[in-house]
């Protein structure tokens, strides 16, 4: 029996996922039994050794397979990221190449971040045993995903753990399972060994692939990755969360205004403003706000909204669902009954989920956009007197994901950063952080908590390390602490 085949589909109604653009039904997938998933971890466990018997060389020549089938299926994968989330198109086709991307950086560098590491010369008896630490996967990872990038977000984790050795059952959100399957049916038509398997389902499904996997990488909402880590912490495995922000943006009045405006622009309404970084409120000195205020403006009412194709017609797209859109209105509507004023935008439109991109001014930290994540089109811009006002109303947040600061001075940048509790800081740029795989990313406070996905940390934390010890001369058996004692041992 193959993999696929150990998850009945039966007992409960599938899962129908919409396209928020249009309304229309783009697909169903089984809703899993949480009953059925401790079979396909067995099954994964009973596959995994083989697995990691290959090697980092082995396995990073089955992930360059699976490079080159996605980016032989691109069109396809954009039509279906596009179909479940209503993305511009041009926004649907960032995913793919980014992935690629991923696997030739960790592919590459795997063989070395997994070697054994020598240790010379540590301790009482180093000259008389070698030592050499060993990284050794988590048997089966548990990889837990979010609707809003749905083919990136569980390719950022799977592809390292493949890497490292471990095999993974995937859970996507229920919102759009679609291309996670995809990614999961490139795998098998590779002939790829058979350790990875996407499971589709509800949060219990989740809840129930937490329950038996050796280790849980998840990236979703604070309030799921608090309750996924408390389980982890009951059964003790390790567990790794990636969770919401509340991304400050700090515009200094020596910043080129144009560039951060755009920045601003591009950091805020991406993705609908659906990204754990997107940007989330602005800080701007006094001496220029208005004149931000009015760039801003002009440049979010010249952007184009609705459902495109590949004509590329559309700048923004719809929100995931209906209750995203409640989520934005609600924090619109709440800052509008304090006296914040909307210049543009402020109300859901269209045939599907879309809410307009949308400026808040006069706002302040008793609003539910300045304090909670809203994960949608709006940019609230708040009036500071300076610099030190600016970072401690942005370290004034229960999140500390990242941050972004406008300036006309590098070191200025370089020093606020310095001052801001957020786990990246982009000085006049936006995401770049992330786009740099060779460091960390991760938040800090309700942000996240565990080993970062960059860098070396992020194939390690699929790992377990292991001391291993050997004489060095095996003939010399003669141990001075071994039994029997005597006293001239003594
Ligand atoms: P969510 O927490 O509602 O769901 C995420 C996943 O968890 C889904 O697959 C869901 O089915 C599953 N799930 C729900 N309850 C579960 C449970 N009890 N046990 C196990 N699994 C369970 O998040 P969402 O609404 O899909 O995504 C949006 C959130 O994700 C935002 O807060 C955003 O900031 C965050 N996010 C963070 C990052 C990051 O890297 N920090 C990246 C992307 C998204």
């Amino acid at each position: 029996m193959s993999i696929d085949q150990l998850v009945p589909t039966t007992g409960r109604p599938p899962v129908t996922v919409h396209c928020p653009a249009t309304g229309e039904v783009v697909g169903s997938v089984p809703d899993t039994e949480p009953d059925s998933i401790a079979e396909v971890v067995d099954e994964l466990r009973a596959q995994q050794p083989a697995w990691e018997a290959l090697g980092p060389k082995g396995r990073a020549r089955w992930l360059f397979a699976l490079r080159d089938w996605l980016l032989d299926n691109e069109i396809h994968l954009e039509d279906v990221l596009q179909s479940e989330t209503g993305k511009p198109r041009t926004e649907a086709g960032l995913e793919v190449p980014v992935i690629a991307e991923i696997i030739n950086f960790y592919a590459a560098r795997a063989p070395r971040d997994l070697a054994d590491v020598k240790l010379p010369n540590s301790g009482a008896f180093s000259l008389t045993k070698s030592q050499h630490k060993t990284y050794r996967p988590h048997p089966v990872v548990g990889v837990i995903t979010p609707w809003n990038f749905p083919l990136l977000m569980p390719a950022m984790d799977v592809i390292p753990a493949l890497l490292a050795g471990a095999a993974v059952i995937l859970k996507p959100s229920e919102v759009t399972p679609l291309s996670a399957l995809e990614l999961a049916r490139g795998w098998r038509e590779i002939g790829a060994p058979p350790v990875l398997v996407c499971v589709t389902g509800r949060g219990d499904t989740g809840a129930a692939v937490v329950d038996v996997v050796d280790m849980v990488q998840f990236t979703g909402s604070t309030a799921t990755g608090r309750t996924i880590a408390a389980r982890a912490g009951e059964r003790l495995i390790p567990c790794s969360v990636e969770l919401g922000g509340k991304d400050a943006a700090i515009v200094l009045a020596d910043a080129d205004l144009e560039r951060a405006a755009n920045g601003i622009l591009w950091g805020g309404l991406m993705n609908s403003g659906q990204a754990c970084i997107s940007v989330e409120r602005v800080y701007v000195e006094e001496a220029v706000h208005d004149e931000f205020v009015a760039l801003l403006t002009a440049k979010v009412r010249s952007l184009r909204q609705g459902a495109d194709d590949d004509s590329h017609s559309a700048d923004v797209g719809a929100l995931a669902n209906a209750n995203q859109v409640e989520i934005v209105l609600r924090h619109v509507d709440d800052a509008i009954a304090r006296g914040a004023t909307a210049l543009t935008g402020g109300a859901p439109t269209g045939v599907g989920t879309f809410f307009e991109p949308t400026v808040l001014v006069d706002v302040d930290h008793t609003m539910a956009c300045m304090t909670e994540e809203t994960f949608g089109p709006t940019i609230p811009v708040m009036r500071v007197a300076d610099a030190d006002e600016a970072v401690r109303l942005a370290n004034d947040s229960v999140y500390g994901l990242s941050a972004t600061v406008w300036t006309g001075s590098r070191s200025r940048g370089d020093a606020i950063a310095r001052r801001l509790e957020a786990g990246a800081v982009n000085v006049n740029d936006m995401f770049s952080n992330l786009f740099c795989f060779g460091l960390p990313h991760g938040g800090w406070k309700s942000s996240g908590v565990g080993a970062r996905f960059g860098g070396a940390s992020g194939l390690h934390k699929y790992c377990r390390v292991q001391a291993v010890t050997a004489p060095r001369f095996p003939t010399l058996t003669n141990e001075p602490l071994w039994y029997p004692y005597t006293p001239s041992r003594g």
